[in-house]
């Protein structure tokens, strides 16, 4: 079933979803611009050192429109298997770096590496099979659950594809549905909440179980049980991996390797968690908010 399903590309699966879903054209043709504007370079190969790939940004500048620039000049390194922490307020450019390292737009300036490789010279294919990235606004395919859950791991077993669900505490959710797992979703299907799309998001990485992770906000539409109950699955699927952590909730980074501020694209401060409560700046301030507003105290 999911064999006879399982698009030739990324293209193909926004080709169909055009057919299907009328109501996200927009947001399709936008894709598919940036698929047209990200070509893989002539004689590209495929990305390798994926067993500990350390990932650098070097002064990345970057506009979505020439006329206004959103990064200026951004240089952050995840050394191997660590966790780098970005945070900062809405609009900064955090969600940004992370489409750029999936490579959803080139830069203007500089350079992003994995492996010391240049994103850009390797296959686009080969570089996404090495990120899962769990982003702020999961788009679900029009499909079964299964498929959702699965694409990314295409030949997974059912117990698999259960497993990353249960991890991702959605498996009752899935198991309540008259037809479970081959319930379809997306528009036409069964309309799952903000938090739902979550999770599956959740699930389909966990499976992946790439090398290099990108968790943007990943449980931010959760309530807090649930949110406490995956971020400790989160923390167990980062560990010895490469992985980007944007959060909206400072509790969840303070073991990160760097925590970096950024503000209109812009690094302000960085630092361990110790260092920056310890200089007593932005990041500093916006941990004491969190305190007294209670959200940091969500998290064991
Ligand atoms: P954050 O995740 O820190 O809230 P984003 O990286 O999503 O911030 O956005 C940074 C800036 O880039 C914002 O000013 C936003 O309006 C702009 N932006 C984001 N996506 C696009 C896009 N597709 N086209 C044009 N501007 C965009
Ligand atoms: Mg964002």
């Amino acid at each position: 079933m999911l064999q006879i399903y399982m698009p030739l590309n990324f293209l193909g699966v926004i080709y169909r979803e055009i057919k299907q879903n009328l109501t996200d054209l927009d947001k399709m043709f936008t894709l598919m611009d940036k698929q047209q504007e990200v070509q893989d370079a002539p004689g590209a190969t495929a990305l390798t050192g994926l067993d500990a790939p350390a990932v650098r940004f070097e002064n990345v500048h970057f506009a979505y429109e020439a006329e206004r620039p959103i990064l200026h000049g951004i240089s952050l390194e995840i050394p191997a298997g660590k966790t780098v922490a970005v945070v900062g307020p809405s609009g900064a450019g955090k969600s940004t770096l992370s489409r750029l390292l999936y490579r959803f737009y080139d830069i203007q300036q500089g350079r992003i590496t994995i492996a010391g490789q240049d994103i850009r010279a390797v296959t686009q294919q080969s570089l996404r099979r090495a990120i899962g990235i769990v982003p702020q606004d999961t788009v679900l395919f029009n499909d079964s659950i299964a498929f959702n859950i699965a694409y990314g791991k295409p030949n997974a077993s059912q117990e698999d594809i259960e497993a990353a669900a249960r991890a991702a505490r959605i498996h009752d959710f899935i198991a309540a549905q008259p037809k479970g797992y081959a319930t379809t979703v997306g528009e036409r299907g069964l309309k799952l909440s903000g938090g739902e799309k979550q999770r599956v998001a959740i699930a389909r990485t966990l499976l992946k179980n790439p090398p290099i992770l990108i968790f943007d906000e990943a449980t931010s539409a959760l309530d807090s049980a649930n949110e406490r109950a995956i971020q400790a699955e989160l923390h167990q699927a980062a560990a010895g991996k490469t992985t980007l952590v944007i959060a909206h909730r400072l509790s969840t980074v303070v073991d990160a390797h760097e925590i970096i501020v950024l503000d209109g694209g812009r690094i302000v401060e960085r630092g361990s968690h110790a260092q920056l409560l310890a200089q007593g700046g932005r990041y500093a301030s916006m941990w004491a908010l969190q305190q007294q507003s209670g959200a940091a105290t969500a998290s064991p």
